[in-house]
């Protein structure tokens, strides 16, 4: 069962599995989805979509929190089947225009969806109105430069996509998203903590239904970050290869290494915060995954444990 509320008449919030991410769907004025999800898991898209006896074919708009492609993977299909429009924030609207595949992190992280067309670029206070509903758009740097959050004023309600998560966030990628990253998620998640809030509606996980002490436990973690950064990278390296994992279904350790020092990604990461130290580095995060029960290893083999 997927969780599903009915934020205001005709507007529902859908919770999904990992990987992809969870939708906003309305139906009035127009038949509006916030999030088209990682493009193979289509069919479980779709599925949600009929749950609420709307084909692709209907669909008049997607509004994309960011570029991401467990956040705009399905986008392609849904143009091709509906012409429906696409708007997201104009930063990120930049780097679907000049189909720039590592702004994206889909070449970087190794993680694939297709360009399409944005139609229009939001901006902070944009609002997208669905009859009485008024969704207000913030503008929340930090794991992706362009990222939107929106907020519903009068129902105390915020869309967080991965700005926050239910005791975590999505992961702060200071190569791709440039050096102040983790500062632009740090005054994001402040200004999260002075909105009025009663309920947020994450773009992964569980419903957040008291938000003042999960925004303030993810503020002493980043405060955490700034104390040790290598916290923040190895983290960002677990849930690369967690998320990896689960895209694959399984992956076979011998050769993985090996894969991994041909992505972007990886030398990278350790090219720039592990000293070049690539076989060490390479242990230190599969073990802090298999710790932290992100995988879990099997006859030679790695499995996903169904969340990042
Ligand atoms: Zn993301």
């Amino acid at each position: 069962m997927r969780p599903v509320v009915e934020i205001a008449p005709g507007a529902w919030f859908v919770q999904r599995d990992w990987l992809s991410c969870n939708h906003f769907i309305a139906k009035l004025p127009q038949l509006t989805l916030i999030d088209t999800g990682y493009k193979d898991d289509l069919q479980e898209t779709i599925a949600v979509l009929r749950s609420f006896d709307v084909e692709p074919a209907d669909v008049d708009l997607i509004v994309n929190t960011h570029c991401h492609c467990d956040h705009a993977g399905s986008n392609r299909y849904f143009i091709e089947q509906s012409g429906c429009d696409v708007w997201m924030h104009e930063e990120e609207k930049r780097r679907i225009d000049t189909r720039d595949d590592i702004a994206t992190w889909w070449r970087f992280h190794d993680t694939w969806a297709d360009f399409f067309k944005v139609d229009k670029g939001l901006r902070e206070n944009d609002e997208i109105r669905f009859g009485s509903l008024v969704l207000q758009v913030i503008y929340a740097p930090g794991h992706s430069r362009g990222l939107m959050i929106l907020y519903a004023k009068d129902l105390k309600a915020l869309f967080s996509s991965d700005a926050i998560w239910q005791g975590d966030m999505g992961v702060i990628n200071p190569i791709v998203e440039g050096e102040d990253a983790l500062d632009r998620a740090v005054e994001t998640v402040e200004r999260i903590e002075k909105l009025n809030l009663e309920v947020i509606y994450p773009g992964h996980g569980p419903i957040i239904h008291k938000p003042k002490p999960v925004i303030d436990r993810l503020l002493r973690k980043l405060e955490r970050y700034y104390q040790d950064e290598s916290m923040m990278h190895m983290d960002h390296m677990k849930k690369m290869i967690a998320y990896y994992v689960l895209t694959q279904g399984r992956v076979k350790e011998d050769g993985y290494y090996d894969y991994l020092l041909r992505s972007v990604w990886f030398p990278r990461m350790v090219d720039r915060y592990f000293d070049g130290r690539y076989e060490s580095t390479y242990q230190a995060v599969i073990d802090g995954s298999l710790r932290s029960k992100m995988i879990v290893r099997d006859n030679g083999y790695l499995y996903g444990a169904g969340k990042i």
